[in-house]
């Protein structure tokens, strides 16, 4: 599988992709790739303008693959990205991290398994609480399955191992249809972005925002877009776009955290080992 193939698919599946512009973009093919293997792809956005250590934001549209406007609307925000003079985060952004699922026909909430990947994260209570939960809160629903352990799809697995290369000081996970703002993680959650107003859609054993926001402590912002096979008006996106800029802006820490966890290991590998 290639990025080629990988945006040509892209551009059959949503009227947003344009094949060529995809191809020409610069995307990376992941190590790994979906059940059925597809590419799984990213891009990166290094900050522009006089930008000191960067704070990282991963961008992540289509864990569920039947939400298309959350791929088409990453794809939308990447161009602003391009075009940006002065950007202060450095981006990395996964714009459909379940291809089987989008390119399944009908698509499809879960992968190629039929695995909710947004419940398949090593979030600290899956092992005792997934699969029941999933049994008596959800009735056994197929589209919520968690698998039959955490980290189960190869899927999952790449996103969680593109966390730990990364080291995203924040991450946006984009969804549809319920039209809010969730949000888990150590700050205070945003209001509003745009028209998605804060509210949240609880803790579920094996998402993300279970896994990244509550166990490892990172801002995870998850936002419901209003329809899952239409787009915000570009007015109505432009407005999300801007105010979560500038909440990332204002609300995350100035120095990253992997700044301090490298001083420490100078520090540590200056002191004498026996004492
Ligand atoms: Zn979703």
């Amino acid at each position: 599988m290639s990025v080629d193939r990988a945006c040509e698919r892209l551009g059959q599946r949503l009227q947003s992709v344009d094949p060529n512009d995809c191809r020409r973009a610069g995307f990376h093919l992941g190590d790994g790739a979906s059940r059925w293997h597809q590419a799984l792809l990213y891009r990166d956005f290094p900050a522009r303008g006089d930008v000191f250590q960067p704070r990282r934001v991963l961008l992540i549209g289509g864990i569920h693959g039947d939400e298309f406007s959350s791929v088409s609307m990453v794809f939308q925000w990447m161009r602003k990205l391009e075009q940006e003079r002065i950007q202060p985060f450095y981006w990395r952004v996964i714009p459909s991290a379940n291809p089987d699922g989008l390119f399944a026909n009908p698509a499809t909430r879960e992968n190629l398994a039929g695995v909710d990947l947004n419940r398949n994260f090593p979030s600290a209570d899956w092992n005792q609480r997934a699969l029941s939960y999933w049994r008596s809160r959800t009735g056994s629903d197929k589209r919520r399955f968690p698998g039959k352990s955490s980290m189960s799809e190869p899927e999952t697995r790449w996103l969680v191992s593109q966390i730990e290369s990364f080291k995203p000081d924040a991450i946006v996970s984009v969804h549809a249809p319920y039209g809010v703002l969730d949000y888990d993680g150590p700050l205070r959650p945003p209001e509003r972005f745009g028209y998605l107003r804060l509210q949240p859609l609880g803790v579920y054993p094996g998402s993300l925002g279970n896994y990244a926001g509550v166990d490892r402590k990172l801002p995870v912002i998850t936002l419901e877009l209003p329809n899952a096979g239409s787009m915000p008006t570009a007015a109505q996106s432009q407005r999300i776009w801007s105010d979560m800029l500038n909440w990332l802006a204002r609300n995350l820490p100035r120095e990253r955290p992997p700044l301090y966890e490298r001083l420490d290991d100078e520090v540590w590998l200056n002191q004498p080992r026996d004492p």
